[in-house]
């Protein structure tokens, strides 16, 4: 089938919930794909963040491969190796005490909210539950994550949302401050703003959040779905704002293309949940967490310090183009600003010229898989430089 047979079939069967891309592809290596015509893409997307290793990692394909060939799922009703070893691996590289698993990032964001209410519940009782998010935040699509989700545009259609958020100017630490009050306990943020544009908060908001938190017992939640796991140049972006965080949660680049999600529960947080309080039947399946297991073994601290470097090499070449405002991030998570054109048309023009970018609001938006090669990246910023010139 060729991609105007996709595309027709797509759009004839499948909910359009999307604004895809006139754009099919089929096989990948690393970070280049190709289309079912054998069109090449470099790519700059790793499918939202999730490819951290890039199309069909040899390593990765061997792992989940070796797994299904062993036992697929088996329930949390019982033991497994993968997902034991998978939270063992990611713990002993953090402070936080213990892993519950889950199949995104909208779960895992749903289970630490759960948790903090529990927290506070069983501390000071029922009426101390209530959540400060950020302005231009992004938690995710279920009914409670889209109300933390601090964006106008979410809170439409779906009415009644959940009861007890508010939201609080990012790098307004005055602002947060005039949103707590008795009912608050928990205060969520995301480090580097992803989907609201490439964001990143300053350190001295985030360590004053931290102290507040800490003073005042709030439960400090940070989402790493889209910056952890290497992302940032750190396995997780909160190990640069030197805070210890009382929940964490990530998903996106934890299974290398295997839905997967995680929340890490600190000193404070990790007895909270008992047996019957929270589960997902997916959760911790063999096979994504060896997938995961594969991710982790791979990223260590001279991976970590290649990814900072192609993230500054990327960085300065972009800066360097036509039309570029500014550059945005951290490590591998980069946004552009842009004048005279607009982010959406630069990525359409990059896609017809074999380019996978992003945006994100009104920015280009960079997620290369944190494996490309530099012969991959000069070939995608000669393309993005076209795109972008006058
Ligand atoms: C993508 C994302 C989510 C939602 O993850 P899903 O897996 O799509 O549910 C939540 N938080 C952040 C910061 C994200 O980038």
């Amino acid at each position: 089938m060729n991609t105007e047979e996709i595309m027709k079939r797509d759009a004839e069967n499948v909910m359009g919930t999307y604004a895809r891309y006139d754009l099919c592809l089929e096989k990948g290596n690393g970070a280049t794909c190709y289309s079912p015509e054998g069109k090449k893409y470099i790519d700059f997307s790793s499918g939202i963040g999730v490819n951290s290793l890039g199309f069909c990692d040899k390593g990765w394909v061997e792992a989940i491969t070796k797994q299904a060939n062993m036992i697929q799922h088996i329930s949390n009703l019982f033991y497994t190796y993968p997902c034991s070893k998978l939270a063992e691996m990611v713990l002993k590289r953090t402070s936080m005490q213990k892993m519950f698993f889950a199949n995104s990032g909208a779960e895992a964001n749903e289970g630490a909210i759960k948790t903090a209410r529990k927290y506070s519940f069983q501390k000071y009782g029922e009426n101390r539950y209530e959540i400060i998010t950020l302005v231009n935040s992004f938690h995710g699509r279920t009914m409670a994550t889209i109300t933390a989700t601090g964006q106008e545009d979410y809170h439409k259609y779906f009415a009644p949302f959940v009861k007890g958020f508010s939201y609080a100017k990012a790098n307004d630490i005055d602002d947060v401050k005039s949103k707590i009050n008795e009912k608050t306990c928990a205060i969520m943020l995301e480090l580097v703003q992803g989907e609201g544009g490439v964001v990143p908060l300053e350190k001295d908001f985030v360590s004053n959040i931290s102290k507040i938190c800490k003073e005042k017992d709030i439960i400090f939640i940070v989402d790493e779905v889209q910056t952890g796991i290497g992302r940032t140049g750190t396995l997780f972006a909160y190990e640069q704002f030197s805070i210890e965080p009382d929940l964490v949660t990530l998903a996106k680049g934890l299974g290398a293309g295997l839905p997967i999600g995680g929340i890490l529960f600190g000193k404070k947080t990790c007895d909270v949940l008992k047996p019957g309080d929270h589960g997902t039947t997916f959760g911790g399946n063999p096979i994504t967490c060896a997938g995961g297991i594969e991710v982790l073994k791979r990223i260590d601290d001279a991976f970590l310090k290649e990814v900072s470097e192609k993230g500054a090499y990327i960085k300065d070449a972009v800066e360097k183009m036509d039309n570029v405002v500014s550059v945005t991030g951290m490590g591998m998570m980069l946004g552009i600003e842009v004048k005279n054109k607009t982010a959406k048309d630069v990525v359409k023009t990059c896609i017809e010229n074999g380019l996978i970018p992003l945006t994100a609001k009104e920015k280009i938006r960079l997620l290369p898989p944190l494996t490309i090669t530099y012969e991959e990246l000069d070939e995608g910023l000669e393309i993005l430089k076209k795109a972008l010139s006058n």
